[in-house]
């Protein structure tokens, strides 16, 4: 069944809303302070089980992220961030969420810490040690 240009034109408001809308290509990242944390409190509060696991980080699929920001306060390491305030120095993680989710298994129940977690929060430059 197609939809009749009546139907059509009724719905082109909420066409032209979404597709103005500025927040339709954002998604949620996690940056590089995840890595070698990977707390994983973040995973529980997501509706759309869009994060992805390695071995050391995690990584948020931009396709499915609903943009809820649900996981930003639950992470202890504050490495999520809203794509458009990602910080300058770590805009390469956009695309490494993008990629990586897309061949990392979904993540939805929380697990363990690495065991050295605590030790490795706040460290800076710890691009080097992401496993993938
Ligand atoms: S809670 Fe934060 S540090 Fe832990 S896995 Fe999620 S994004 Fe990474
Ligand atoms: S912003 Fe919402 S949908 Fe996106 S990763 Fe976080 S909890 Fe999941």
């Amino acid at each position: 069944m197609s939809l009749g240009n009546s139907c059509l034109s009724s719905l082109a408001p909420l066409i032209k809303f979404f597709s103005n809308h500025p927040k339709r290509k954002m998604a949620y990242v996690v940056t590089e302070n995840c890595i070698k944390c990977k707390f994983t409190d973040c995973v529980e509060v997501c509706p759309v089980d869009c994060f992805h696991e390695g071995a050391n980080f995690l990584a948020i699929d931009p396709d499915e992220c609903i943009d809820c920001a649900l996981c930003v306060p639950e992470c202890p390491a504050e490495a999520i961030f809203a794509e458009d305030d990602v910080p300058d120095g770590q805009r390469k993680f956009i695309v490494l969420n993008a990629t990586l989710a897309k061949v990392w298994p979904v993540i939805a129940v929380r697990r363990e810490p690495l065991a050295d977690a605590d030790q490795w929060n706040g460290t800076p430059d710890k691009l080097d040690q992401l496993v993938h």
